[in-house]
């Protein structure tokens, strides 16, 4: 099937320019897979995309965190996709859930900015994933169905889309899904696009897993035939990221 393994690492709201500089010069100096083996992709925040940009190993890339839903202008705060496309910053990360929870970002609005992204030339990583209420009352597959459908639903164009499963349970808790239950997702998300958009985009589409992945986990959940890599958070932030792309292998 030919999914390339992919490793993101979510910076989140973190780092000042010295932490930056540092997390850059370890990443520069791992020794990994290379790029036909693996896809490495960082995202800082918005105000160090350049910086990073311009320091990082060529071999890796740079996403930012989010953009706005549509084309930019009277929205105080907000960074248009257009502003990303002319840095030259070929990712995006839309749909995190701590932007759902906190910022009350709803599947349409995600679907919304996921559509527009792409239309705009940027890749996307796409975020979708459960409470432990869901969780726990049953509803995991409906939850991140509904989610996908959003995105399914304003997008055609699978090839710029990387599907990120994110159980809210597991993110920045040490509490990592068991490759058992990553696999189950990742199983079933696989199945509904295969049902809902169609079997090629399904067999293409790579589903990464994120939540408290480690170096010490990340060997096991790559183990599993559904899972095409990670979205890292707080080991993004640590040398032990370049163990996480190691686990390509
Ligand atoms: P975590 O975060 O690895 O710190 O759990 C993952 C994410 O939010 O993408």
């Amino acid at each position: 099937m030919g999914r390339k393994f992919f490793v993101g690492g979510n910076w989140k709201c973190n780092g000042t320019s010295e932490e930056v500089k540092k997390i850059v010069s370890t990443l520069n100096a791992g020794e990994v897979p290379s790029e036909d083996v693996v896809e490495v992709v960082v995202s800082p925040p918005f105000v160090f995309l350049s910086l990073v940009k311009s320091s990082l190993r060529p071999d890796f890339h740079v996403a930012a965190q989010n953009c706005w839903v549509k084309k930019g202008g009277a929205f105080t705060g907000e960074v248009s996709a257009e502003m990303l496309v002319n840095l030259g910053i070929p990712w995006v990360i839309l749909g995190h859930s701590e932007r759902r929870s906190l910022l009350n970002e709803s599947n349409e609005f995600v679907g919304d900015k996921v559509a527009y992204a792409l239309s705009k030339g940027l890749k996307v990583i796409a975020c979708v994933g459960e409470t432990l209420e869901q969780r726990e009352s049953g509803s995991t597959m409906d939850v991140v169905a509904a989610q996908t459908k959003a995105i399914a639903e304003r997008v055609s164009n699978w090839t710029d889309v990387v599907l990120a499963y994110e159980p809210v349970w597991a993110i920045g808790t040490g509490k990592v899904a068991t490759p058992a239950q990553a696999q189950e997702v990742h199983f079933e998300l696989r199945k509904w696009l295969q049902v809902n958009t169609s079997p090629e985009v399904a067999a293409t589409t790579r589903i990464i897993y994120g939540g408290s992945v480690s170096g010490a986990n990340c060997k096991e959940l790559a183990a599993k035939p559904d899972v095409d890599g990670f979205l890292v958070g707080g080991a993004s932030l640590k040398p032990e990221f370049i163990d996480i792309i190691k686990s390509a292998e």
